[in-house]
């Protein structure tokens, strides 16, 4: 059998490997210079590869279309992944959060362990190559068009990743062959993004760590996280903000929120509001005759200050004696709540996954192949399914590859 694999990504080059090592013949395409481009920039460079987990956990950590990735990350789990790896001779290591890199901490050495294992297996790999179309004929694939030319094959597997950093050659080709062969694509949004708001001026650069976040709508708690967060120029983003945001993509349609949505920031989520009275009462007598401005720097970071007196509605220089006590509750729950407004989510492009994608619903769990085109198949993100930060996505993308090629083992 002659496979065509379309995309050097992680999902691409895995598969074509796997493919390859089955006996099969298999044509690896890529349009870039080179393959793992969006690899090369995971995890800040150091790629986290996967998460050092069970299954089950696995699962909650997986947003979109969980159920249809039970089947696939079973078959071949995160510690498949970590055997994989050490078994084609990278030293790998685990970090907080259970999250996997390479001991080297470069992204480099695990693109350089897959394209080894697919060379290994005698894949021929065709850089600087873009597929333009798929053929089919009597709803069964025949081949594939580049731009150097046809390819006739038996199988195809669309691995063309999703629409977010397309300098890295995630441009979304794939959901226009999927669309043009009959595939309903959910709208691709932003996931992992993050979030432009009201109230941050002054506070790019700013990264708080111990606090809580959560996502309201109006008075009512949509979800929340603890960890560490920073301000950006134009909101906020940061480890549980991009989590948060994956959660909030689905009230993104037709390109606006469909609620009001805003985020909060409990600045000691260690402390209830009667430890955090005591708290503020003590400073206050403490410093009876400073301003207020002078005294909120054992609380919070400097620049959070004006923030915070103005949500508080406390001019910045009362002085601690002439605080009410109404202004001093006002203080202790903003404290507990910093609200800023959510008014987008950050572009597409800058998304570290797509949200939607190929319809599942058009894809067999079993092995990635299309209910509607014989031979036709999808892995990775491509596919409407995402999930949270800490290597999942890129287990995604190996368990779909593996998914597809021990079908036809
Ligand atoms: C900044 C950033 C950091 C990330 N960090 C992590 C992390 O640490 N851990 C994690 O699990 N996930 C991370 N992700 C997400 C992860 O990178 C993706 O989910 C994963 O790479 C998807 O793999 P893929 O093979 O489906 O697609 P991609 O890796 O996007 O690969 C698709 C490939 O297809 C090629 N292609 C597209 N169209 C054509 C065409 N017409 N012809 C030929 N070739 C084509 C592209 O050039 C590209 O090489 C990160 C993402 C970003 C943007």
């Amino acid at each position: 059998m002659k496979v065509v694999v379309i995309g050097g990504g992680a999902s691409g080059i895995f598969c074509s490997g796997l493919v390859a090592s089955f006996g099969h013949e298999c044509v690896l395409l890529e349009k870039n210079e080179r393959i793992g481009k969006k690899m090369y920039i995971t995890g800040k460079g150091r790629c986290n590869v996967t998460n050092c987990c069970d299954v089950s956990e696995f699962l909650e950590n997986v947003v979109t279309n969980r159920k249809f990735l039970m089947s696939s990350i079973y078959k071949f789990s995160p510690f498949d992944t970590m055997d994989f790896l050490a078994s084609n001779g990278l030293d790998i290591k685990v970090e907080r959060g259970n999250r996997v890199f390479p001991t080297s901490d470069k992204a480099n050495d695990v693109i350089n362990t897959f394209e080894n294992f697919a060379r290994k297996n005698n894949v021929q790999i065709k850089l600087n190559t873009k597929v333009v179309d798929i053929l089919t004929r009597d709803n069964r694939v025949v081949g594939v068009v580049t731009d150097k030319g046809k390819i006739e094959c038996d199988a195809v597997v669309v691995a063309t990743g999703g629409k977010s950093y397309t300098t890295t050659g995630s441009t979304g080709d794939g959901y226009t062959w999927a669309k043009r062969l009959g595939h309903n694509i959910v709208t691709p949004k932003p996931a992992l993004s993050a979030l432009k708001t009201s109230g941050v001026d002054g506070l790019a650069g700013l990264s708080l760590k111990n606090v809580r976040a959560t996502i309201f709508d109006g008075d009512n708690e949509l979800d929340s996280d603890f960890g560490e967060m920073l301000f950006t120029h134009t909101g906020v983003s940061g480890p549980i903000i991009l989590s948060l945001s994956s959660k909030i993509a689905k009230f993104y349609q037709n390109g606006k929120f469909s609620k009001k949505l805003a985020v909060g920031i409990d600045l000691k989520p260690a402390l209830d509001m009667d430890t955090l009275e005591s708290r503020i009462l003590r400073e206050l007598s403490d410093n009876i005759n400073c301003t207020i401005k002078n005294i909120l720097p054992s609380l919070m970071p400097k620049s959070l200050i004006p923030l915070v007196l103005s949500q508080a509605k406390i001019s910045q220089t009362t002085v601690a004696n002439s605080i009410t006590k109404e202004q001093r509750k006002s203080l202790e729950r903003v404290i507990k709540c910093i609200k800023l407004d959510i008014l987008d989510m950050e572009k597409l492009e800058f998304a570290i996954v797509t949200s939607g994608g190929v319809d599942v619903k058009q894809i067999d769990p079993k092995d990635m192949q299309s209910k509607l085109v014989k031979g036709l198949y999808f892995v990775g993100e491509v596919l409407d399914v995402d999930a949270l930060t800490g290597g999942y996505n890129l287990q995604i993308a190996f368990s779909t590859a593996y998914a597809m090629a021990s079908s036809i083992k």
